[in-house]
């Protein structure tokens, strides 16, 4: 029997240039005291709209600048905070770790949770789940959660003025959701909130990807720029709505297994999130043998925007370090195993190089 179908979304999502401005508006229902958990830039590029938005209010609010990576002490930290202050809304402000830290510590306090990307790089924003990392850094769990976000607010003037590489790195991230869901379907695995996966899932999937290979290439060059055109507009909102509520209830499968296990590899420290799910997703196309003219259209893409091809762009030059990162990958609970006829370290490795050679001839064109 099919699984029952399921689809969650974060209860509130706004778009726009200058959205900071209405932040009060938006979440006023939720509480009256917020704790701002903030990267460092995020706290410079926010908190001064931030605090014009509650300047009516009588709201307390508490800015913690968060520097550190989304691991249990972090959490703990920040709960400590919450208990403390009596806070009643957590706010996650920045890229992925302040916004996994946020959302554990709202979760674990029983606190509603807002989220203010200020990059648009991960899933990070909208879905119901954190990545849990260890101390040194390298992954250690998904953490995942009742519910979605009650608000995800993203103001398009900062993710502009932000580094173009994280763009670029949230459409490597979100090149992955499409062909991920799909795998799923394909084997009736569950999505990431452990539900069957539904008509809506697969559409929101759909278009992300289509909206990367029609916009991608503008939308960076708009970035760089530091100007906030519709292309511009069209992938914040792929990257940032489209790929998490996609990846949330469409399920992940080699893309994302591939990144988990390449964060065994310490020279890939450096290497962005997106970079390496872009690579993970071509290596997945491999593993399915899918259509030569489907691999050229994703690999099109990713050279059109920057994403690499190869595993040097990733940061490996030694191949036989491949093998670890395709044991990490492997390992019980990953979302690989979401494959038709699974995947074994072997076959992932072959995959991996393979991918790495069609990069090479297509780079050497
Ligand atoms: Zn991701």
């Amino acid at each position: 029997m099919a699984r029952t179908k399921l689809f969650r979304a974060p209860l509130k999502y706004v778009q726009g240039k200058d959205a900071l401005l209405s932040f009060y508006e938006e979440t006023k229902d939720l509480g009256t005291s917020y704790l701002f958990i903030c990267s460092n830039s995020g706290y410079k590029s926010c908190q001064e709209n931030l605090k014009k938005s509650f300047e009516n209010s009588a709201c307390t609010l508490r800015f913690e600048i968060f520097g550190g990576i989304s691991s249990n002490g972090e959490i703990n930290k920040m709960r400590e905070i919450v208990q403390a202050d009596n806070i009643e809304v957590v706010v996650g402000i920045g890229g992925g770790s302040a916004i996994d830290t946020a959302k554990a510590t709202a979760f674990y306090e029983k606190r509603p949770v807002v989220i203010i990307p200020t990059v648009c790089a991960t899933d990070a924003p909208c879905t119901g789940l954190s990545v849990i990392y260890n101390d040194d850094g390298s992954f250690d769990t998904y953490l995942f959660y009742p519910r979605n976000p009650e608000a995800v607010i993203v103001d398009t003037r900062i993710i502009a003025n932000a580094p173009a590489k994280f763009l670029v790195a949230g459409m490597g991230d979100a090149l992955g959701t499409y062909f991920e869901a799909r795998a799923c379907v394909r084997t009736d695995a569950p999505s990431l909130e452990n539900g069957g996966i539904t008509l809506s899932a697969m559409a929101l999937c759909e278009l992300c990807y289509k909206t990367l290979l029609k916009c991608g290439s503008q939308a960076k060059q708009a970035c760089e720029n530091h100007l906030v055109t519709p292309a511009f507009e069209a992938i914040v909102e792929a990257n940032t709505y489209l790929s998490g509520v996609g990846a949330d209830n469409g399920g992940l499968a080699v893309a994302h297994s591939v990144y988990n296990g390449f964060t065994a590899l310490s020279e890939c420290e450096k290497t962005m999130h997106g970079s390496l799910v872009a690579f993970g997703t071509i290596t997945q196309l491999v593993i399915e043998n899918a259509p030569k003219e489907e691999i050229k259209e994703v690999m099109d893409f990713c050279h059109s925007v920057g994403l690499p091809l190869t595993l040097e762009e990733v940061g490996v030059t030694d191949v036989s370090r491949v093998r670890i990162a395709a044991e990490k990958a492997c390992i019980p609970g990953e979302t690989i195993h979401n494959m038709v006829g699974d995947v074994t370290p072997e076959q992932l490795y072959d995959a991996l190089l393979a991918a790495d050679l069609l990069g090479r001839q297509y780079l050497a064109l």
